[in-house]
């Protein structure tokens, strides 16, 4: 496998950060995961604007043009001769001094790996997830900015521990206020009535490229859309609930805290916003050969 790391394309094993990094040491810096499909990056340059609203929201000033890192990640997709498949780009504060300072660390470093990801067994787009509320709630977005994604994921890291530990893939995490803000890695939706409903951002939600894909098919499908705060009151009498994040596409939640969703089985609005994102994602995107 061929890495692109900091300007270069290396071998797996020469791919290597420094110990006194500051991703590493802090978690001080952003990151992206993105798929490719049959070709071509999904939804590419929505990442790398993303990404980049996420650096300099950090402060974090990279000496690369988002045109550039299309440009590479598209190179490190070429490179590995994958048609299918996700990428992992990650920009690190870089090698600093022991100390939070980030003014002490004065070169960046950008890692991109082009591989695969399967986050969900395959029954588990048929049959849908069974999933949880955890404990761990999200923190404030005074605490976090829920719209960068940075390499600070330990918040979330607990909470899928309280998940696998109940024996579900995925839990719903509420913020301080007991709205909902979003899953572990994975934004959420219902179908209420026909409406689809979303967290608003402002409630602890990453602002998530699939959620965006979901909200433009909703127009495309014609079916109402709105944002707006939720509760669990709102999943236990949804009609239907599904999940949305770029490694999981699209899967519906059949139940919370063991509580069935609907019907307790995948919905027809959730069928419809699966099909039309596969249809999307497989005929759109970046060419990268
Ligand atoms: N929320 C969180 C916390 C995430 O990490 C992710 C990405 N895995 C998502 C939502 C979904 O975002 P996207 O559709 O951009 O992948």
């Amino acid at each position: 496998m061929k890495i692109w790391l900091d300007g270069k394309l290396v071998n797996e094993s020469e791919a290597k950060v420094s110990v006194f990094d500051h991703g590493l040491l802090y978690g001080d810096g952003v990151f992206e995961g993105i798929r490719f499909y049959n070709g071509r990056i999904f939804r590419l340059e929505e990442h790398i604007r993303r990404l980049f609203d996420s650096a300099k929201a950090i402060l974090l000033n990279t000496p690369w043009t988002q045109e550039e890192v299309c440009k590479y990640t598209c190179e490190t997709v070429a490179a590995n001769g994958l048609t299918d498949g996700y990428i992992r780009l990650v920009i690190t504060r870089g090698a600093g001094e022991l100390g939070l300072n980030p003014y002490l660390c004065p070169v960046p470093s950008m890692f991109i790996i082009a591989s695969t990801i399967k986050l969900y067994p395959d029954e588990t787009y048929q049959n849908g997830l069974a999933i949880i509320t955890c404990a761990t709630r999200r923190p404030a977005p005074a605490a976090l900015m829920p719209q960068v994604k940075s390499l600070n994921y330990l918040n979330n890291i607990m909470a899928k521990v309280e998940a696998i530990q109940a024996n579900a893939l995925e839990a719903v995490m509420l913020n301080e206020q007991g709205y909902v803000a979003e899953c572990t890695g994975d934004n959420l939706f219902l179908i209420k009535n026909g409406i689809l409903l979303t967290p608003l951002i402002s409630d602890g939600a990453l602002d998530g490229i699939t959620r965006g894909v979901i909200i433009e098919l909703a127009e495309k499908l014609g079916v109402p859309f709105k944002e707006c705060s939720l509760t669990r009151y709102d999943i236990y009498t949804a009609d239907e609930c599904f999940l949305t994040g770029t490694a999981a596409e699209v899967i519906p939640v059949v139940a919370l805290d063991r509580r069935p969703i609907g019907t307790g089985k995948p919905g027809p609005f959730t069928a419809r916003f699966l099909k039309a994102f596969h249809e999307l994602a497989l005929s759109t995107g970046t060419p990268f050969a």
